[in-house]
């Protein structure tokens, strides 16, 4: 653990030295260099735009690149020393595949060819107990010239105690609720899933604190090596996420919906529910091959409404099985209504990555509210939930957005989201929810 706190630690330090808002190429180009100079350099010299290179300018001006290992040699001494200490004690503690991962992810630090092979080892490991981290150059944010150079970033994570042993029966489930195709045999994904409590995170995870990623980044590799992996971190949902409890959830609902209701319950399902929709939509990737081309500009929308009422559904399941009680899925619905009014307000506010949710949100609660699932009190002015009507609502939507994701057409779902734009209920709750937004 502490020599994975060390690798962090200079992670930090190496992140710090690539990034540079003031400048579109970071510190990766020198930054007077243009896109047009880089192209130019780069027809002579492929390391110009390698992902692992900085480039620099000679004493006559000329461009030429050093690789990061040479760049930041003493960093990566230390970051190496570290791994393979670390690759020993996991060798003695009998976890093999873990300590092989470790001594390879060393190797990938120094070699040219960057962390194809650690990078597969990792995905590979299916044993989510204990410690892992996540290490190297790994997303091309910070590079807005061409988006090619990887920043450094590492994320150590714990497993969560408290995570639960529904998550394999979980990825049957919905692997069951999505249609067998029958190239279904041939195609499996194995799919790895680890619920952590973040320790540490630096680098780009570090500004964004995010609440789950998938990996491999690169759709070609799942489709090669038929393996994903899924991380979902726990205590960064809490951080970020305790708002909806404390206080979306006061401003929507009628004081009598909300007296049997539990903080430490919800939180629960709420992590729940952003498995549910992660693994949903990770499997359904796989499952709807052509659905992009099809849906076009809706092919967002569309996928993460599915993922998120195929995940509810899955609850459901649940609840039949025995895994989850009644209860835990109404917090399931709950959450629904909370996040789709949030991330709605959210996204009116100028977060346009969250536009793609915020559209299916609004046709899920309009659909809703047609079919009577939840009703506007006119005395109070506030939501309440019928849920025997929302259940049965949930079930026929996400029948027809599984319609659409194997057939559906952009003229077919432009035709049928048009009659749930209607932002009336939005609007009576925004003012509130904006001061609750900008306070948190
Ligand atoms: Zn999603």
């Amino acid at each position: 653990m502490s020599n994975f706190k060390e690798i962090s630690k200079i992670i930090a330090t190496l992140y710090s030295k690539q990034r540079d808002s003031d400048f579109p190429g970071a510190n990766f180009y020198p930054h007077d260099a243009t896109k047009e100079e880089l192209l130019e350099a780069n027809k002579k010299n492929p390391l110009i735009l390698n992902e692992f290179s900085i480039v620099k300018r000679d004493e006559k001006g000329k461009l030429y690149a050093v690789m990061y290992y040479d760049e930041y040699k003493d960093e990566i001494n230390k970051i190496c020393r570290y791994l393979k200490d670390s690759a020993d004690l996991f060798y003695k503690n009998d976890r093999k595949d873990y300590a092989k991962y470790l001594n390879q992810l060393a190797k990938d630090f120094k070699s040219k060819d960057g962390f194809n092979k650690s990078s597969l080892l990792w995905l590979k490991i299916d044993d989510s107990t204990g410690i892992d981290i996540k290490v190297g150059p790994i997303e091309a944010y910070l590079d807005k010239l061409f988006a090619v150079k990887r920043a450094y970033q590492s994320n150590l994570r714990i497993e969560n105690p408290d995570k639960g042993s529904e998550l394999n029966e979980l990825i049957d489930i919905i692997t069951a609720l999505q249609p067998s195709l029958p190239f279904d045999g041939e195609d499996k994904v194995k799919l790895n899933v680890r619920m952590d409590y973040v320790i540490a995170m630096a680098g780009w995870h570090a500004e964004l604190i995010p609440r789950g990623s998938n990996y491999p980044t690169d759709p070609m590799v799942i489709k090669n090596e038929k393996v994903a992996k899924v991380l979902i971190y726990s205590n960064n949902i809490e951080k970020r996420d305790g708002m909806l409890f404390d206080e979306v959830l006061p401003t929507l609902f009628e004081k009598e919906a909300l007296k049997d209701l539990d903080r430490g319950e919800f939180m629960k399902n709420w992590l729940r529910f952003i498995v549910h929709h992660e693994l949903t939509e990770e499997l359904a990737k796989y499952k709807y091959k052509s659905y992009e081309k099809r849906l076009g500009s809706y092919s967002e929308v569309i996928r993460e409404l599915y993922s998120t009422l195929t995940g509810i559904r899955a609850a459901s399941v649940q609840v039949l099985k025995g895994v989850l009680s009644v209860k835990d899925y109404k917090y399931f619905l709950i959450a629904l209504l909370l996040v789709s009014f949030r991330d709605w307000v959210i996204s009116e506010n100028g977060n346009s990555g969250l536009k793609a949710y915020s559209d299916g949100y609004v046709w899920c609660i309009n659909y809703l509210l047609k079919e009577k699932g939840i009703v506007l009190d006119s005395k109070e002015g506030k939501i309440s939930i019928d849920f025997t009507k929302i259940y049965a609502g949930i079930d026929s939507l996400v029948l027809l957005l599984n319609e659409f994701m194997l057939n559906g057409t952009e003229d077919l779902v432009s035709a049928e989201i048009s009659k749930y734009t209607d932002l009336t209920i939005f609007k009576k709750f925004q003012k509130d929810l904006e001061l609750i937004i900008k306070n948190s």
